[in-house]
């Protein structure tokens, strides 16, 4: 990228910077033959300031993705009307931190944590919706449970009054092989697909949450309905 490009880049407001996703968004869902408005975008604004997810608000941007406990119970203090999405490696002993108001928690990976979810909804007396997240890269790095224990969880959800479980989030590997990114998000939909068929009063396979900056439109084009973007919209993180 050139010296003025650069310098043009940087100048674009928060707000500009979400008018240019939504249209890329926009886009493609049409190439995919989708409808745009069936697509949730969730803003990651994980290290970010306030004051840009006040910026962000203010252009109409409801939902916001963090992945830290804290980070996100201090953002949540100063900022009550927006939806928080927990999307990052959940801790039992933070899910205290958001079990108040968090409008979903994308990254749930294990029985364990799903017992302290349940046990701190009850405390507030609702129902937290919740991703099952599923480890479809090939690095050994990502989070996420395989398809065998989501499967097994999903087998015990008679367990968890205060749980619903909305659907599946899953990460691709960082790659430049859109391919390899593709087939990974294509085994998520078809494990989204497969568990769409259980009958069950608390699972209801309605968002595949997968696409991040630099996927997003491959995730769509493989049938996301929810995306989570950061840098595109905030910078890029130290
Ligand atoms: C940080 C993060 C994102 C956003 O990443 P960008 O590349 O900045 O868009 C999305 N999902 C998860 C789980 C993340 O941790």
């Amino acid at each position: 990228m050139d010296a003025a490009s650069e310098t043009q880049k940087t100048q674009l407001s928060i707000s500009d910077k979400l008018s240019l996703i939504h249209e890329k968004i926009r886009v493609a869902a049409e190439k995919a033959g989708r409808n745009v408005a069936d697509i949730t975008l969730v803003a990651v604004s994980k290290t970010k300031p306030l004051s840009m997810i006040i910026e962000a608000h203010q252009a109409g941007q409801i939902h916001f993705g963090e992945n830290r406990a804290r980070e996100m119970r201090d953002k949540q203090a100063e900022l009550s009307d927006v939806h928080w999405h927990m999307i990052g490696n959940l801790q039992r002993n933070k899910v205290k931190y958001l079990a108040e108001y968090v409008h979903l928690i994308h990254s749930v990976d294990s029985i364990k944590l799903l017992q302290e979810i349940d046990k701190q909804a009850l405390k507030y007396n609702r129902v937290i919706d919740c991703l099952l997240e599923i480890h479809i890269s090939d690095e050994n790095s990502k989070s996420g449970m395989t398809e065998e224990e989501a499967k097994e969880l999903l087998a015990n959800m008679d367990q968890f009054p205060h749980i619903h479980i909305k659907g599946l989030m899953g990460m691709a590997e960082f790659s430049n092989e859109k391919e390899i990114i593709r087939s990974q998000f294509r085994r998520l939909k078809n494990a989204f697909d497969t568990f769409g068929s259980i009958q069950h009063a608390s699972i209801h396979m309605d968002i595949l949450s997968m696409g991040m900056t630099n996927d997003f439109e491959i995730a769509i084009q493989e049938g996301a309905n929810m995306v989570r973007i950061g840098s595109a919209i905030f910078g890029s993180r130290n």
